[in-house]
Parts: C-alpha cells; sequence; structure tokens
C-alpha cells in the first residue's frame, strides 16, 4: 500500500509515519515528491488492515491507497489457471464447463423431491438442491424438514444418482449435514457468518458460496478466503442478486459481478437467478444472460407443483418451464463452446 501524507508535513512526521510502519512489521520505503511525501508499505497480508488503520490515525497522513487486494488465495494472481470444483464424477465446476445445479426451494417430503429429481435429471441437470434448514424471514414460516429432509435427499440421490446441494445454518449442524450432503450451501444471509466459513474450510467438502444481498464483490471474495485459508479450495462463488432501489424484482441479478469475480479470481462463478427474479416468469431470461455472461453454471428452482410449494412458491418452474430453459441454454452454451452435460 501507499501512503499518501498531507501537504507541507514535517519531517518529524514522516519520521513517525515510517516508524509506526516498521513496529507493525512492515517496511517503510519514503518517497519526497516537490509537493507531497508518499511512503511505500511493504509486507506480508497478515496485519494489512491493522497498519492501514493505524496509519489513518495519524494526523500527517490524507490516505492509504492499497496496491493488492486483501484476498491472496481467491484472487487470480495467486493461481493463473482456473479452479475446478468437483462434487461428483459428472459434476465438476471451472472454466470450460457449465452445470445446473436443479430442484426444490425446500424439500417437502420423499416423493417430491425424489420426483423432481428425476424429472431435472431427464432434462439435463448435474446436481439436485433442496433445503432442508431454511433461513426464512419471518420465525412463523416453514423452517425446513432438517434431518429428516436430508433423508429424503439421499434418497433422492440413490433413486437418480444426483449430487446433493444443500444449505448449512449453523455450525451446530455441521456434522448432521456432512453426512448427507455433497456440496455445502452457504447462503446469503450467512456470507458473513465467519465462524461457518471457517468450520466449512476445514471440513474439505465443496461449497456453494452466495453472495450476501448487500455485500461488495470484495466482501464476497473475502468470505471465500476465509474457507480457502482454512486448507479447502473447493469453493464455487454463486451471484444470487443483491438488494438495489428496484422494487419490481425480489432482487437485482448482478451480471457485472458473474463477470467482475471471474477477472479477479480463479474459483469458479454460478448464478442463482431464482432468488433475484422472485417471479417464475424472469428465471429464463435471467438464466440465458448468464450463461452468455460467462458464468460456469447455474442454481435454479424447480418444483412439482409450485403454486403449492412451502417457500418461493412464485419464483419456482415446473419441469416442463425447466425442460424448455435447459433447451435454450444448451443453444447458447454450444455457441459459446460451452456445451451443458
Ligand atoms: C435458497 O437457495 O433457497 C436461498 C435461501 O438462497 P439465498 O441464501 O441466496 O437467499
Ligand atoms: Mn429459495
Amino acid at each position: 500500500m501507499v501512503v499518501v501524507l498531507k501537504q507541507g508535513s514535517s519531517p518529524e512526521a514522516v519520521a513517525e509515519v515510517a516508524r509506526t510502519i516498521r513496529e507493525l512489521g512492515f517496511s517503510a520505503h519514503v518517497s519526497e515528491g516537490l509537493e507531497r511525501t508518499v511512503v511505500g508499505v511493504v509486507g506480508s497480508a497478515s496485519g494489512r488492515d491493522e497498519v492501514m488503520q493505524a496509519l489513518l490515525a495519524l494526523e500527517a497522513v490524507e490516505r492509504v491507497v492499497p496496491v493488492t487486494s486483501p484476498y491472496k488465495l481467491a484472487s487470480r494472481a495467486h493461481r493463473t489457471h482456473g479452479t475446478k470444483v468437483r462434487i461428483s464424477a459428472d459434476c465438476e465446476f471451472g472454466e470450460g464447463a457449465f452445470h445446473v445445479i436443479a430442484g426444490p426451494c425446500s424439500v417437502e417430503s420423499e416423493e417430491q423431491i425424489v420426483q423432481t429429481a428425476l424429472a431435472v435429471r431427464a432434462e439435463g441437470a448435474s446436481a439436485l438442491r433442496g433445503g432442508a434448514y431454511k433461513p426464512r424471514t419471518s420465525p412463523y414460516s416453514f423452517q425446513g424438514l432438517q434431518e429428516e429432509g436430508l433423508r429424503h435427499l439421499a434418497a433422492a440421490r440413490e433413486a437418480s444418482g444426483l449430487p446433493i446441494v444443500t444449505e448449512l445454518l449453523d455450525p451446530r449442524h455441521l456434522d448432521t449435514v456432512d453426512r448427507y450432503a455433497d456440496m455445502f450451501q452457504i447462503g446469503a444471509r450467512n456470507m458473513q457468518n465467519f465462524e461457518l466459513l471457517k468450520e466449512v474450510g476445514r471440513s474439505r467438502k465443496p461449497v456453494l458460496l452466495k453472495r450476501g444481498m448487500s455485500a461488495t464483490i470484495e466482501e464476497w471474495l473475502m468470505a471465500a478466503e476465509y474457507v480457502l485459508s482454512e486448507g479447502n479450495d473447493q469453493v464455487v462463488l454463486c451471484e444470487r442478486g443483491i438488494r438495489t432501489f428496484e422494487p419490481a424484482t425480489r432482487s437485482t441479478l448482478d451480471l457485472s459481478a458473474v463477470a467482475m469475480a471471474k477477472q479477479l479470481s480463479h474459483l469458479p462463478v454460478i448464478a442463482d437467478p431464482s432468488q433475484a427474479a422472485g417471479r417464475a416468469a424472469l428465471v429464463a431470461p435471467l438464466s440465458r444472460a448468464a450463461c452468455a455472461v460467462g458464468a460456469e453454471g447455474l442454481i435454479i428452482e424447480v418444483h412439482p407443483d409450485p403454486p403449492h410449494a412451502r417457500s418461493d412458491a412464485a419464483q419456482q418452474l415446473r419441469f416442463d418451464q425447466f425442460a424448455d430453459l435447459m433447451r435454450d441454454l444448451q443453444h447458447i452454451a454450444q455457441t459459446l463452446h460451452r456445451m451443458p452435460r
């Protein structure tokens, strides 16, 4: 980082800045210009925020300009080739691949999830989603079938062969969810639950990391850094819409973030058009756009009978709507030389 001092700073003030930098274990490189003095700070990533805060607390410091990103392991600079994230023999996320995870918002019964698994597999989905532990805005809304839901997911995997993606809400559920899931979903509301991120980082199981609804791209990548820094590089980033001034859609699907995250990070990036749209009629156009912008996959809510769904009824696709969408996606992905399986 580079520290810019206020105009007319005294030699004593410059010396204090350099001393503060060295006291915190970094080296200081002073460069005196005609009007301004700048100081380069060189050192490792740890303690970076502390040194920045300490410098901003000094009277003589005008601003501190970071030169490198605060996420190291998640950045393209760390690994120039794209990371592959494998959740089953037939589902490996990464550059050149395109995979669709599909299934209901919530697991409601064994029949519902098995039927959905077989239907989405027939249309080319490579993984099954379904929430057993649901993060609901209201405590009076359906909270999920919990472990019973996980058992139904296991039955659906048995019947369809599809790997399971399901949300982990709380570190206390980790061992239970770990027994059934092939990939942990960390939801938007938990993107900055740092203890949960550390736990899934230690688990070594693939992680689908949703972007928080008010998180910047940098905060999202810092959340991924938590998982990576515990030794688990099996992270797929998922853009699921952010809060904006626009009330017509549930959230605004930030397709710029998909393109940007792919430039900044080596991790695969997918999109969740269902949570963003909030309405089934918008899911197909947003899915086509996400595929075209370079997403390496999608996670889509599909239900046998959406009007009777116990959560997110308005945004779930019927089986026939999902089949039409998969046909469109095949055309787009083929044109872009990224064949869906
Ligand atoms: C979901 O996938 O059903 C869900 C709750 O997602 P998000 O965390 O993105 O809101
Ligand atoms: Mn949902």
